[in-house]
């Protein structure tokens, strides 16, 4: 008989540094009757033959904020748990060649101070003070991150181990999961070779393998997990006595260097270094064919392939000139998962009950502490302490094929530490969605982005625009796409501006019953039948999970609207919870949307030629003709004018376009329509909405009825926080900002002390300014507050304004 236990509250397949996290973390949780399955031994995966790095480095608030405790986890956990172990706080030093570069440098610093990170700017002097054996003459300047360190991978996960055996926590070695089932309860059936454990939940922590694991889900509504796996190299060099000497005077190791422009990380490794390059010309591996992955690569690495990262190591001698007075003892090549952004999948695994991922980890050694965390959060709260859209699986949907897949991992280990400019597209891999207008839009100049895999215009470009790429490579304002994007908001505002939108996302509701099931689950009131609104879901402590704009077409019958990228989020949303009786699909890929907004757009179509009453007042819905072609007009705009939202059949679209376009509306894009929507102090989904913030805290006072009779997620906790007064607030400011407006989480001060962050920023065309939106501290909310916004390491003095929109406060043009 097998000694393996028959039953589990959850069980973590792989047992790797994030696997034996999670196991950990749901210790600390009180949940100590888990067990963890690995196929081989502890770290056989990517985990062992890991450099180590522990970076807190991110321009992603949540990514930080992850990192940073695992930082704050390693350097107590030896001691918690009894298992000593090898971590080095050396610090880093991160080289900026550029202006662009300090400026990311600066942004990121002043996030990191915000966490309680005392990350500093260093001149090139002051970083060869600090690492004398460093060539800094072309250095524009230094990042100096005193908690950087690296760790050894595999005490690590030992250490994990230990500490969760201890709290009762069974790990299984040698004993691969061989499949799942799921019971008619939703619970699981997890097989091995030794015998079946009865899961409450499973977890996928499979590293590399997370793919194939992931295919056993798909009978209970899963997904091929979006993730391809890439070779990555480092090299160890033999001892350099002037490192032994510096290390024995200073009675600690260097610091870690990472030369982000020319991509790679350089760290002492005993007496000699560790040189790791994020190359360019990268292999990817295993991408199906001949070069099927195996079923078992467990403590094994690839061949080494110096050539590929000759450049590099050349760099690197000269940024370091001891390196070359050292030979190579011996190069590490091995897997490396990655998913289409470089961020790993934390979070409910699509489309499949009681069933989470916690796996393609780039950089798991560094995030692994803080995913266990998460996950273990995800898992008995139901919820996250910090909002983790980042790495939420569903960040992906169905357009993340396997070539897709290839393309962008490639993309983002050859740009590993690029800057992420807002203007820039990475380019690899496009088209993955269409509208029916596509190649008009194209053909009109349109220049495109990607939304949940959809290709919006982001501005249109006239003959003689700059489209490079490199244009884009700025932080400022000002670029080819300022003046259109001008003229673009110039026209919605005077005349008439057309935006074709595929993708947002469309849910049928229906069935006895369904007006009640919203009751329960959204914080405010639904619309009559005919109208449209918005509505709120909060998880239970009141925070704001999305919002829906919401149409009635009857009684109990409802088409949701939601935002592109939220498809599979707050349709999950919805499945989970959805009685039975009530019907619930999808509709997003069939119809497309049309912004038609501004002054003049009931006189356009009456020109066009419609049966719609145009007289039907704001958040109206009708079906209609639109030049002749079937369609429903919803009386809203997110642009803040006069307009409608044409909904279509893709098969109706081109005609209305094309009518649109022949009665003089100017086609604008997504930049403009963000200036827009700034000045009018609506809310992006997952800037200013996400589950950081209640929706008290978000000014979504108007959007909830706590004395309706149903109670709904969130209730108790609103409730809670009207008695006790929200502890922030939610405000917009005009910033006196320079030529860069600020971006998501700008740090916002008052008298030196930081109170608050921006949630989202940007130029306002038609009030001519800049306009942050964010959240302070209750007590300086206030109109005619006088505040500072940090953009990029500069100071700018902002003002909260009155709680109405910037531009036609009172929404008579809305209303016309
Ligand atoms: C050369 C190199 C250097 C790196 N340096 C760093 C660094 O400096 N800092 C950093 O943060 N990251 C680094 N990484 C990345 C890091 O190694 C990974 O992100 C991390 O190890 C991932 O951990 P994991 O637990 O998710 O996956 P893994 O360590 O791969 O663990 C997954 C486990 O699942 C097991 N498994 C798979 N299928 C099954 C099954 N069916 N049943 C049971 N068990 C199963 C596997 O055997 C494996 O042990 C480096 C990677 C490479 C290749």
């Amino acid at each position: 008989m097998s000694d393996i236990p028959t039953k589990a509250r959850v069980v973590v397949i792989g047992g790797g540094v994030v696997g034996c996290s999670v196991l950990y973390h749901l210790g600390l949780k009180g949940w100590t009757n888990c067990v963890l399955l690995e196929k081989n031994e502890l770290t056989a995966g990517s985990t062992w033959h890991a450099a180590g790095n522990v970076p807190t480095f991110s321009t992603s608030w949540s990514i930080m904020n992850m990192q940073r405790y695992s930082t704050e986890l390693y350097a107590r956990l030896g001691a918690e748990v009894d298992y000593p172990m090898n971590y080095h706080q050396s610090g880093s030093i991160r080289l900026a060649h550029t202006k662009e570069r300090m400026q990311e440098f600066e942004r990121a610093a002043s996030m990191g101070r915000y966490q309680g990170i005392a990350m500093e700017i260093w001149t090139p002097e002051e970083a060869k003070e600090h690492y004398p054996f460093l060539e800094t003459h072309d250095l524009a300047g230094v990042l100096y991150d005193p908690t950087d360190g690296d760790i050894d991978p595999a005490q690590l996960t030992q250490a994990l181990a230990k500490g969760a055996r201890d709290m009762g926590q069974k790990i299984l070695r040698f004993t691969p999961a061989t499949g799942v089932t799921q019971q008619a309860d939703k619970s699981w059936i997890v097989h091995t070779e030794k015998g079946d454990i009865a899961a409450d939940y499973v977890v996928n922590a499979a590293g590399y393998y997370a793919q194939r694991v992931g295919e056993w889900f798909k009978p209970y509504g899963g997904r091929t997990v979006p993730m391809m796996v890439m070779e990555h190299q480092y090299l160890l060099t033999e001892q350099i006595p002037e490192v032994v000497a510096w290390s024995e005077e200073h009675g600690k190791k260097l610091p870690l260097i990472r030369d982000v422009d020319v991509s790679y990380y350089l760290r002492q490794e005993k007496g000699g270094y560790n040189l790791g390059p994020y190359e360019p010309n990268c292999k990817a591996h295993w991408e199906g064919g001949d070069a099927e992955m195996p079923d078992d690569f467990s403590f094994q690495l690839w061949q080494e392939d110096l050539d590929r990262i000759e450049d590099i190591v050349t760099d690197a001698m000269e940024r370091v000139p001891l390196m070359a007075t050292t030979g190579v003892s011996s190069v590490i090549n091995g897997p490396i998962p990655y998913a289409p952004d470089g961020l790993p999948l934390i979070g409910p695994m699509p489309g499949v009950d009681n069933a989470f991922e916690a796996c393609v980890f780039t950089f798991g050694i560094a995030q692994g502490g803080g995913a266990g965390k998460v996950m273990a959060e995800w898992i008995v709260d139901g919820a996250t302490e910090w909002d983790m859209w980042a790495v939420d699986p569903r960040r992906y949907t169905d357009y993340t094929d396997h070539e897709y897949c290839v393309a962008k991992g490639m993309e983002v280990y050859g740009n590993e530490y690029a800057m992420h400019f807002p203007w820039h597209r990475w380019p690899a891999a496009p088209d993955r969605k269409l509208s029916a207008v596509h190649a008009r839009v194209k053909a009109l100049g349109g220049q495109m982005g990607d939304y949940n895999g959809w290709e919006r215009a982001n501005w249109f470009a006239q003959e003689g625009d700059d489209t490079s790429e490199e244009a884009t490579h700025t932080w400022a304002r000002s670029g080819p796409w300022e003046q259109r994007i001008r003229e673009e908001c110039e026209a919605v505002r005077d005349a008439v501006g057309v935006l074709d939108l595929p993708g947002f996302s469309r849910f049928n509701l229906a069935g006895s019953g369904a007006a009640e099931f919203l009751r329960t689950q959204i914080t405010g009131a639904l619309p009559k039948i005919g109208r449209m609104n918005l509505m709120y879901f909060a998880d239970n402590r009141g925070r704001i999970l999305t919002e829906m704009s919401c149409v009635r077409h009857d009684e109990d019958s409802f088409t949701l609207i939601t935002a592109a990228t939220a498809q599979w989020h707050d349709f999950e949303l919805l499945r989970a919870r959805l009685p039975e009786g009530l019907s619930l699909t999808d509709h997003s890929t069939e119809f497309g949307t049309l912004i038609v907004t501004g002054p003049q757009s009931r006189a356009l179509f009456e020109q066009i030629g419609t049966e719609a009453d145009l007289s039907l007042p704001w958040l109206s819905h009708q079906s209609a003709t639109v030049a002749g072609q079937p369609c429903s007009l919803a009386r809203v705009s997110f642009a803040g004018e006069l307009g409608w939202e044409v909904h279509a059949a893709n098969a109706a679209l081109p005609a209305i376009y094309e009518a649109l376009l022949a009665a003089g509306a100017k086609p604008f894009g997504m930049w403009a329509l963000n200036s827009l929507r700034l000045e009018k102090g609506y809310r992006a989904w997952k800037g200013d909405l996400s589950t950081d913030y209640s929706l008290f805290e978000g000014g979504l006072e108007r959007f909830v009825k706590l004395d309706k009779p149903q109670d709904f997620p969130g209730k108790a906790a609103l409730l809670a926080e009207k008695q006790q007064g929200s502890k922030k607030r939610f405000v917009t400011l005009l910033v006196e900002a320079g030529d860069t407006d600020a971006p998501y989480m700008s740090c916002i001060y008052s008298g030196g002390e930081i109170v608050g962050e921006t949630t989202s920023g940007g130029w306002g065309y038609r009030i001519g300014k800049s306009i942050a939106l964010g959240m302070v501290r209750a007590d300086l909310a206030q109109a005619g507050t006088e505040l500072e916004v940090e953009i990029y390491g500069t100071r700018y003095k902002a003002v909260v304004q009155e709680d109405a929109p910037l531009w036609d406060a009172s929404n008579e043009r809305l209303r016309a």
